[in-house]
């Protein structure tokens, strides 16, 4: 019989296996510790251990392992609907479970299309997003994403949907000043819907901070303001996927608050529940449910495990931490103390050409040339190799495309749990000095080994 085994993102890789955490860090079977930089993939909000969460999961469980959400409703489910309405304020008041990001995005997809039909457009079918974005893995999630790494291989997809620049100032897409372009980016989605007809758009889709397609790119003030403006003017739902950044993430409850746009549809997911259990949303106004609740009833479609009382209790007690521990100020304070350090790391190392984001969502994107901003070549590898050297000194980092095609530039992001004290931002910065260090005696190697071959 052929040995069984468990397939890894790059098969045969060296993976260290885990054997627990605790706040901010992990530890493996050979006690190793990490300090945990990325949250995982931008996850685990409030770290690891937390006793509350494991004792409201643990409660849950005994009541019942399972119902399935056309059988039954659940007091927990009830509850966290509740509380994601309280906790983002607009009029997002209806709420649909899922089980990842992903399944957050393709049902935010066929809400707003079900929502056209139910008013009688039925060719309001079509959705924009922009270049450098990622709305999740699955096919429809996919052929939204302008994340070119990610496509390559499944190219033609259900239907190419991005076709708006990004709001990428560092590398503007369009060559433009960014104190006199006037947002040409943003008017493009505006050129967008003149080609395709607003007759036949459902929606507009952008994470207000993009995350893994770019690291951390915060869009000037305006910026969705000016969006949400032409979504208004031309009968176009905006969905705003707040996956990475809900929940204190960036700051503030939702990224969106920021620019003080109120989406149609928001999709949440990962600081949702912590990582402790899989869940994610759609949720939406009155306005986009009415509709449907006129119509069909219901949303159509939904998942077995949509809305499973174990996943809502447990993301119910991490949102009641979140907020009773004040997390959304603090990612802001530590996500400044923590932008100040590696800003003066900048100036230490030349291959550092931007640092970016809010909160505790920061970007740091690699150049070879400050001054040019010129990537490094992409078989360098770039992202990878800083990544593992992190994993040696014991900081977890997360990878990000970058560059102006996604693929070419070098990027990470830092995102530490929200619950970071300022001790461990310390530790933290010191461990990325010693990881950009040894990168920049390498690349200092590299290029006088290439020196003396010349
Ligand atoms: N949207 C955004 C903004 C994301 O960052 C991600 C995951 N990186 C997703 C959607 C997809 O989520 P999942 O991996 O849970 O399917």
């Amino acid at each position: 019989m052929e040995q069984s085994s468990l397939i890894k993102p790059v098969l045969g890789g060296a993976y260290p296996t885990i054997s627990h955490g605790q706040g901010v860090f992990l530890y493996d079977k050979n006690g190793k510790d990490y300090l945990d930089a990325s949250s995982g993939a931008v996850t685990a909000n409030i770290g690891h251990g937390v006793q509350e969460i494991i004792e409201a999961m643990v409660k849950q469980a005994k009541q019942v392992s399972f119902v399935y959400r056309s059988q039954f409703t659940s007091d927990a489910a009830e509850k966290l609907a509740g509380k994601i309405a309280e906790l983002t304020k607009g009029g997002l008041t209806y709420s649909f479970f899922v089980n990842s990001g992903s399944e957050a995005t393709e049902t935010a997809l066929k809400i707003a299309i079900q929502h056209w039909q139910e008013k009688g457009k039925p060719k309001k079918q079509k959705i924009i997003s922009r270049w450098m974005s990622y709305h999740g893995i699955t096919m429809g999630a996919l052929s939204m994403s302008g994340h070119p790494i990610r496509r390559e291989r499944f190219t033609p997809l259900l239907e190419s949907y991005p076709s708006v620049s990004p709001p990428y100032c560092y590398r503007c897409p369009l060559q433009l000043d960014q104190h006199t372009c006037g947002m040409a980016c943003a008017s493009e989605l505006e050129a967008s819907i003149r080609r395709i007809g607003s007759e036949n758009i459902a929606a507009f889709i952008a994470e207000p901070v993009i995350g893994a397609a770019g690291g951390a790119i915060v869009p000037p003030d305006g910026y969705f303001q000016k969006l949400k403006k032409i979504c208004e003017e031309n009968d176009i739902l905006f969905i705003a996927d707040e996956v990475m950044t809900g929940f204190g993430r960036t700051g503030k409850m939702l990224a969106s608050e920021y620019w003080d746009v109120e989406p149609d549809i928001v999709t949440l997911g990962k600081g949702m529940s912590g990582g402790y259990t899989p869940i994610a949303a759609a949720v939406m106004t009155k306005n986009v449910m009415e509709p449907m609740m006129k119509g069909s009833k219901s949303i159509i479609g939904g998942h077995t495990l949509s809305a499973n009382p174990l996943s809502c209790a447990v993301s119910l007690a991490v949102l009641e931490y979140v907020e009773r521990n004040e997390l959304v100020e603090k990612s802001a304070d530590r996500g400044n103390y923590l932008i100040r350090g590696l800003k003066k790391l900048a100036g230490k190392y030349s291959f550092i050409g931007d640092i970016r984001g809010k909160g505790l969502l920061i970007g740091v994107e690699f150049v070879l040339d400050k001054a040019t901003k010129d990537p490094f070549p992409k078989d360098a590898d770039v992202t990878n190799q800083i990544i593992e050297l992190g994993m040696r000194n014991g900081i977890l980092l997360y990878p990000a495309a970058a560059g102006l095609d996604g693929v070419t530039g070098a990027a990470i992001i830092i995102s530490p749990p929200l619950t970071i004290s300022e001790e461990d931002c310390a530790e933290l910065l010191m461990r990325v000095d010693i990881t950009f260090g040894q990168f920049n005696e390498s690349i200092g190697k590299r290029s006088s080994q290439q020196g003396s071959e010349s």
